[in-house]
């Protein structure tokens, strides 16, 4: 295998390519629309198309595909060949400008929230030139937006890069006050860490619970679970790391920035992380990230699990969303500087993170709210539904200092006045050590943890991006007309630090006292369910700030609420057919042929030696018959739940009952199978346990 700088990046149509195969005078134009937005007329588009369809068909591939994020999350594709009839008989290979430029997916069955009548179902999608080209099998991926035919955002991609375009705008007024002249744009970047279980693709044929769902919906805990911390950063096993190879070798040929890999908590479960990005790119390169691992775990046998819970009682699959702000010169705005304009400077954005995440809590809940996301936040490792920020007690401690104006007791002792101190540099090592907050400011970036390892990463940013750049916004409002710069300055962080201070929390997120203390003291929202916390998308605070940053229209919001509502409910009810497919065909037989066969061992004995009491087998019968009936009830009380729920009324009616309903009884089904469960030998026990699929690979 050749070295990787030889072969990284080698299916993407990136700078180096670019450079490579398109005259100056195109390659100029073509960057002009990538840095800076400029439109780009379709006689570039032809010069570009023609090249990238030249480079392409030379790295073996026959299609072209319009690479689109539909609002189910994933990504979709329908594939087009290059070929065109030449008079000869022959075909030759053509790729067009306008191909390149614009599709029409046939794409009538993706969910739209209401946003696109059937009629007019034929969206289009557009050509983000931001984020390169690639080839995946023998197609080229053209990364592009999805929208109706009246301009609707269809997809993830779209508002995301509305709402990079706000922190934009705003941002650069802020640079502009503390006389920075020169940054052209300021833009967001992320690395998110993906976290995933490998189970064997054997024994994940064998449990329709996670073909079907993602997750187990059975399972007894096994005698060992994650209790000894033993497979946290352990030796990785030769296959998982023989998967974690290919795995690399096939991210690092897209320009996947694949750094870090290790074993994490749970038995079974890994992480990947990637060196940071600009947050589009970012987005893009985790989808296809999800995408590979699955496919490459395939290849070795295994079966790759992104849902957020795929085992009760042990740790979930997150994916951790490290964010930070910086300009095209590459000064990171949420690192602290050397000099004290950069250190007040600094200390605004940070306040506008601060007032940001106060202000739309709910906002960033709703960024990941899914059903299987509500199965982890709150539980063993991932942080609560309730939304605070870590800040550390250095940086705690300047904020104090500001608050009441009285010295900074940290390693400088200076009076906090801004344009005059220098803030000490803040190491990692000193901020980093409290993992249980949502939202931890991690020295020179934020690290939001409510990210679900299945959610696209695109919802979480677009609220974080639109949030802070309101936050950026009012400021410069107030900060444009002031006199006193410094003065007016120092006013407006104070005032931030005051008004916002309860979101700050620096203790432990796991302790229930602090979800007592966050929703009783200080009035922090705690969401526990998608269905809590997703009908205030449309609460008029928060329809305002998307719609007035050009992010999300009215329209666009409200088929988001649609959208995720009936993604829960839907989600939830094919989870609930499955236990009662499971429990009636599987469970139920293998519980009752165990007790026959007990039943009638218990004969055979009495027969044998007449007056055998057989206590033993007795009282397992009856323990296993009362378990049966418990299991066959439970069954039909679920099935028959689940044809009430969908005459619930509307959609959020809906939602309630599947939560407040079909939860629970999916729940009772459960603790009499996973009982039944620990009395049934192996052998009759129709699917793998958890002990087979934890520690199988
Ligand atoms: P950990 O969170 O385990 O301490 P690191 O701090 O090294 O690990 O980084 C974790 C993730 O954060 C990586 O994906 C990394 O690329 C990303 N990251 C690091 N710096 C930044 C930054 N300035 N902006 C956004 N993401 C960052
Ligand atoms: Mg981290």
């Amino acid at each position: 295998m050749a070295a990787v700088p030889e072969y990284f990046g080698s299916m993407v149509f990136d700078d180096r390519v670019m450079k490579a195969n398109l005259s100056a005078e195109v390659y100029q134009s073509l960057k002009k629309t990538i840095d800076e937005g400029a439109k780009l007329n379709l006689g570039v588009a032809n010069a570009v198309a023609a090249a990238m369809k030249d480079w392409a068909v030379a790295q073996g591939a026959t299609h072209f595909t319009h690479w689109f994020q539909p609002l189910t999350g994933i990504t979709a594709e329908k594939h087009d060949s290059f070929i065109t009839p030449s008079p000869d008989g022959g075909v030759i290979m053509e790729f067009s400008g306008r191909e390149l430029i614009r599709g029409e997916p046939d794409a009538s069955s993706f969910p739209s929230g209401g946003l696109r009548a059937t009629f007019e179902a034929r969206g289009y999608t557009a050509w983000d030139p931001t984020s390169y080209a690639f080839i995946k099998g023998k197609t080229l991926c053209i990364p592009t937006a999805f929208c109706s035919y009246s301009g609707e955002a269809l997809d993830k991609k779209t508002p995301l890069l509305r709402s990079m375009e706000a922190l934009n705008r705003q941002a650069l007024r802020i640079l502009r006050l503390f006389g920075n002249d020169t940054v052209k744009r300021v833009s967001t970047a992320v690395g998110p860490e993906q976290e995933y279980f490998l189970v064997d693709a054997k024994m994940y044929e064998r449990r329709r619970d996670l073909r079907f769902t993602g997750r187990t919906l059975f399972g007894a805990k096994p005698p060992k679970g994650q209790e000894m911390d033993d497979h946290y950063f352990g030796v990785i096993k030769p296959r998982v790391a023989a998967f974690m190879e290919d795995l690399n070798e096939e991210l690092w040929k897209l320009g996947v920035l694949a750094k870090t890999q290790h074993n994490e908590v749970a038995p079974a479960q890994h992480e990947l992380a990637p060196i940071y990005t600009t947050t589009n790119i970012a987005t893009d390169h985790n989808q296809l990230t999800m995408e590979i691992m699955q496919k490459v775990a395939a290849r070795h046998g295994l079966v790759c699990l992104l849902h957020e819970k795929p085992f009760v009682g042990v740790n979930g699959s997150g994916k951790h969303n490290n964010w930070s702000i910086s300009t095209d010169a590459g000064v990171n705005l949420l690192s602290p500087g050397d000099t004290p304009y950069e250190n007040a400077q600094f200390l605004l954005f940070l306040c506008a993170v601060i007032k940001a995440v106060d202000d739309y809590q709910d906002l960033l809940r709703i960024s990941v709210a899914t059903a299987g996301n509500d199965h982890r936040l709150g539980a063993n490792e991932a942080p609560p539904a309730v939304v605070s920020i870590f800040l550390g007690d250095e940086l705690n401690g300047v904020l104090e200092a500001i608050d009441h104006e009285t010295p900074y007791q940290g390693a400088a002792r200076t009076k906090m006045k801004l344009g005059v101190d220098i803030l000490p540099k803040f190491s990692k090592d000193t901020t980093d050590r409290n993992r249980t907050s949502p939202f931890a400011f991690t020295g020179n970036k934020f690290e939001f943890r409510m990210v679900g390892s299945s959610d696209s990463i695109a919802c979480a940013n677009i609220m974080i991006n639109t949030a802070v750049a309101e936050s950026l916004k009012l400021y410069a409002d107030r900060l444009e007309g002031a006199e006193d710069f410094p003065a007016a300055l120092q006013e407006l962080l104070r005032q931030t630090i005051r008004e916002h201070k309860r979101i700050i929390f620096n203790g432990n997120g796991y302790d229930d006292a602090w979800i007592t203390e966050a929703t009783e003291k200080r009035g922090l929202l705690n969401y526990r369910t998608t269905p809590d916390c997703v009908p205030h998308l449309l609460d008029e605070k928060n329809v305002r700030l998307l719609t007035s940053h050009g992010v999300l229209t009215l329209e666009e919001l409200t088929s988001r609420y649609e959208v995720m509502m009936e993604n829960y409910c839907k989600t939830i009810l094919i989870e609930a057919n499955t236990m009662v497919d499971m429990a009636r065909t599987e469970i139920l037989p293998a519980v009752e042929s165990f007790a026959l066969d007990t039943a009638r061992g218990a004969a055979a004995k009495r027969e044998l030696v007449p007056g055998c009491p057989c206590g033993y087998e007795s009282e397992l019968v009856k323990k296993l018959s009362a378990l049966t009936d418990q299991m066959a009830a439970k069954t039909a009380e679920l099935e028959q739940a689940v044809l009430e729920v969908s005459s619930a009324g509307d959609i959020a009616q809906e939602a309630a009952a599947v939560r407040d309903v079909i939860l629970c009884k999916m729940g009772q089904l459960r603790l009499a199978c996973d009982e039944a469960e620990t009395l049934t030998p192996k052998k009759y026990w129709p699917f793998p346990t958890y002990g087979d699929l934890l520690f199988g690979v």
